[in-house]
């Protein structure tokens, strides 16, 4: 781990400020935010990142979950998952964000993971932490040693020739299906921007994976009002009962109405570059009855443009027995 100076921001317009300053004098992106640092630290202890300034986020007031008036949710950057999977509204209303969550790592890192951090969690692409391998997304034109190695986990939609690297948030699912909104402050001001535009495919260009410019500070998520009479479910498939990233899972956010599915939202993780809201799937749901042979159909649309790697041909078939069923569970408890 290399060197590195640790400053910590008590408002969030000093942490932007100290953040452009040390953007400037760096040239480059060489300052992060640091929230809970359990995908942070790791990368630095690796030297995958070395950034030369951290900047504690932590003190800043951005610590809050709280009802909006229109009945949506607005949760601070430095919530903790475990915080936010427990809240008594998140439970309530977005049970796919609490099941998405609790289904990821272990209580102790949840306990120190903010909201922020995991919307920016980088992949397990085990190349990409491996600094003696080639990989685009570390080092831009150095090749990408997955696409000929070891891709059994890694994604089969959204990849390109430069990067095939998965999305591994649940949570990110989660708030995919849910059309939360990012919200940001940097020295240009503040924007908010949808969770479908937030993650970038990885193009020719795998080392950006947001539209976030340097020293942006995320500040706060908010979620929609729920959909009137929604039902909504997180299914993760993965090797081993906890402590696992996902092969492949479903955020299913559904309305049935007099026997016909309403209104449906479809995200699925652990096949995406990012992650995989299906606008095609909910097409395919909507205005249908709540059968197995629509689901299927479904399914079949949402993985229609996979393209599998050497040894990840499963998670086609895997994704969609994933997303079948958890439409099953979520139409049968509805
Ligand atoms: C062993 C292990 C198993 C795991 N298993 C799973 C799993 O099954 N499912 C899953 O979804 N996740 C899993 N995770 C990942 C975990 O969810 C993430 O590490 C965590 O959510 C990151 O949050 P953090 O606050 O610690 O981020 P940090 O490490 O603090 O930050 C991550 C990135 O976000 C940036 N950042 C943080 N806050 C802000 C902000 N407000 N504005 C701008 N940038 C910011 C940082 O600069 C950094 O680049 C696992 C992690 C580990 C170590
Ligand atoms: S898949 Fe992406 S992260 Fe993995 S080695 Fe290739 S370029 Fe790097």
């Amino acid at each position: 781990m290399k060197t590195f100076a640790l400053t910590r921001a008590s408002d969030s317009a000093q942490a932007i400020a100290t953040a452009a300053k040390a953007t400037t004098a760096q040239q480059g992106a060489e300052i992060r935010f640091i929230g809970g640092g359990t995908t942070l630290i790791d990368l630095m202890k690796l030297n995958v990142e070395q950034p030369k300034t951290l900047i504690d986020i932590n003190r800043l007031p951005l610590d809050k979950i709280e009802a909006l008036p229109d009945g949506g949710l607005t949760i601070g950057a430095v919530v903790r998952n475990s915080d936010l999977a427990y809240h008594p509204l998140v439970r309530k209303n977005y049970a796919v964000l609490s099941e998405a969550l609790l289904s990821g790592a272990t209580v102790q890192l949840r306990n120190m993971a903010t909201t922020a951090g995991n919307l920016l969690q980088r992949t397990r692409c085990m190349y990409f932490r491996a600094t003696d391998m080639p990989c685009n997304k570390r080092e831009p034109g150095s090749g990408c040693a997955a696409i000929t190695g070891a891709n059994r986990s890694l994604a089969i939609l959204g990849t390109s020739e430069h990067c095939i690297a998965t999305n591994p948030s649940d949570m990110n699912v989660a708030m995919a299906a849910l059309e939360a909104t990012i919200h940001v402050r940097g020295t240009k001001g503040e924007r908010s921007i949808p969770i479908a535009d937030f993650h970038v495919l990885p193009g020719n260009t795998p080392q950006r994976e947001t539209v976030l410019e340097p020293g942006d500070l995320i500040t706060h998520v908010t979620l929609p009002p729920p959909a009137a009479g929604s039902r909504s479910l997180y299914l993760k498939l993965r090797d081993r009962a906890s402590y696992e990233f996902a092969l492949a899972s479903a955020a299913v956010v559904i309305t049935v109405a007099n026997a016909k599915i309403a209104r449906a939202r479809i995200a699925l993780g652990g096949v995406g570059t990012k992650p995989w809201r299906s606008t095609e799937a909910e097409g395919e749901l909507t205005n249908q009855p709540a059968t197995e042979a629509v689901f299927r159909k479904a399914a079949d649309t949402a993985l229609r443009d996979a393209k599998p790697q050497s040894q990840n041909g499963f998670k086609v078939e895997l994704a969609k027995r994933c997303l079948v069923h958890a439409l099953k569970l979520a139409t049968q408890a509805a």
